[in-house]
């Protein structure tokens, strides 16, 4: 069981102001986007109907951020914020909050990843921030002139994204890495509003694994895009060609997820990660 909050302050690794565990909306943390009045989701139906409310970017990454729908996740990202820190960062604050979108909200590429880690955007409130597949992707960005810098380490480290906005499929670490179906359908509604707000501008997707594939083929055909049947296979490196309901093309690439069972084994490589992001 979660005990909530803990009643410890911590430093913050960059800027040294001290945060309860999870980190109260509004308190200063660098780059949270909610404050102590933005609207708490608990249920599905309050997701669908405050994702679709968010007037743009910045108040719908605030209402992402202090969602409460999913018990089993809130309970996880909570108890690892408490109790279950890791060694090394135990003397830190965890972020314990749903990871936002993060990016250019006028960004004509959008990444999806699967979910935020336990120890990485759940410690650090940042996606792909604080673990070792974020060095890779972010050294990928670097390399691909979508980051001005090649590390992410934490909020507030000066880090920008310039044409391009990383969403996920789920907001919450989930235990195992595994969140379950209703998890993803509940969090789909922000991946939606998301997708509906980048529309304008977008040009094309990235999706980092067969769930983010997924993810991102369901919102675009909730979004009354027309996506090809059957549905286009994932794998690295696989393409397809979706059709905005204004009749926009946006390109759909996968790639392998830039978890560590890939990276450490081979069977990403950072030739076959730059190729994909070349593409977009
Ligand atoms: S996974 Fe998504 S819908 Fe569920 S609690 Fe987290 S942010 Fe909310």
């Amino acid at each position: 069981m979660s005990t909530g909050a803990s009643d410890e302050l911590d430093p913050h690794p960059v800027t040294g102001a001290h945060f309860l565990s999870p980190v109260p909306p509004g308190t200063g943390w660098p780059g949270d986007p909610a404050t102590a009045d933005t609207p708490v989701a608990r249920t599905e139906a309050q997701v669908r109907r405050l994702a679709k409310g968010a007037s743009g970017i910045r108040e719908l990454d605030a209402r992402v951020s202090v969602c409460r729908a999913c018990p089993r996740l809130v309970d996880w990202r909570e108890t690892v914020a408490t109790q279950g820190r890791r060694a090394a960062f135990a003397d830190q604050p965890y972020w314990g909050r749903p990871g936002p979108s993060f990016g250019d909200p006028e960004a004509a590429v959008l990444v999806v990843g699967l979910a935020p880690a336990a120890n990485g955007t759940n410690r650090t409130g940042r996606m792909f921030t604080g673990d070792r597949s974020g060095d890779w992707l972010y050294a990928a960005l670097h390399r691909a002139g979508f980051a001005n810098q090649p590390t992410s380490v934490a909020a507030g480290d000066g880090l920008e994204l310039t044409g391009l906005r990383i969403v996920a499929a789920v907001r919450c670490a989930p235990p195992a890495n595994r969140p379950t179906t209703q998890e993803r359908l509940t969090c789909a509604h922000w991946l939606d509003r998301d997708l509906e707000l980048a529309e304008p501008h977008l040009r094309s997707m990235l999706a980092l694994g067969s769930i983010a594939w997924d993810a991102a083929l369901g919102s675009a055909r909730r979004r009354g895009w027309d996506v090809p049947r059957p549905k286009p296979r994932f794998g690295h490196g696989a393409e397809a060609l979706l059709t905005t309901a204004a009749g926009r093309p946006v390109r759909l690439v996968g790639s392998y997820h830039v978890s560590q069972q890939n990276t450490f084994t081979g069977k990403l490589t950072e030739a076959m990660l730059d190729d994909v992001l070349a593409r977009l």
